[in-house]
């Protein structure tokens, strides 16, 4: 398997060990964004780390296991329940007493929550998954106001290998 290096801005201490022992200059850009264009993945620079700001992943993500049709449509419908419960607390978070509406609150958050658990689970929080694929492709066939196409296009350029 090949690896990349990644670095993890929150955590480096910017002390630059790894700017001396990266063979091919890969850490040392202008946005602290580790080249992976440049890098091999030798490691070299997550060993020399002193704060472990650098970690090592795969070059290119697995995809996850395929799951049944059957699994994938109870996922999809619990999601859309979930969906529908969150909206419904969201509203009745608006009006009442205080403690009704802090209720809701929490309940809408813990309806976001658990629905982004199934969403990632049915396939639809990795880029590169199929359905998440699809499903920016069909949001830019009728994209709404504020949505990001050009970064919509350049992941989909990017894990389909060609442009729409
Ligand atoms: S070696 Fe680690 S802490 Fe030092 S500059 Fe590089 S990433 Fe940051
Ligand atoms: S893994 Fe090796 S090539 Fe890649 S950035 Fe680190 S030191 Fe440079």
């Amino acid at each position: 398997m090949k690896w990349k290096a990644v670095r993890n801005l929150r955590l480096c201490t910017k002390d630059c060990l790894c700017l001396y022992v990266c063979p091919v200059g890969a850490t040392d850009t202008e946005d602290s964004i580790i080249d992976v264009d440049k890098c091999t993945g030798c490691g070299d620079c997550a060993a020399a780390c002193p704060s472990k700001a650098i970690s090592m992943i795969p070059a290119e993500m697995p995809l996850p296991q395929e799951k049944k049709d059957e699994v994938l449509t109870g996922m999809r419908a619990l999601l859309e329940a979930k969906s529908r419960e969150r909206l419904l607390a969201s509203a009745l978070s608006e009006e009442g007493p205080d403690g009704k509406r802090r209720l809701m609150r929490a309940l809408e958050k813990s309806f976001r929550l658990s629905g982004e658990d199934i969403a990632r689970e049915a396939g639809f929080m990795l880029p590169q998954q199929e359905e998440s694929l699809n499903l920016l492709e069909s949001i830019l066939d009728n994209p709404p106001q504020g949505f990001p196409e050009d970064s919509a296009r350049a992941i989909l350029s990017s894990f389909r290998k060609g442009d729409r």
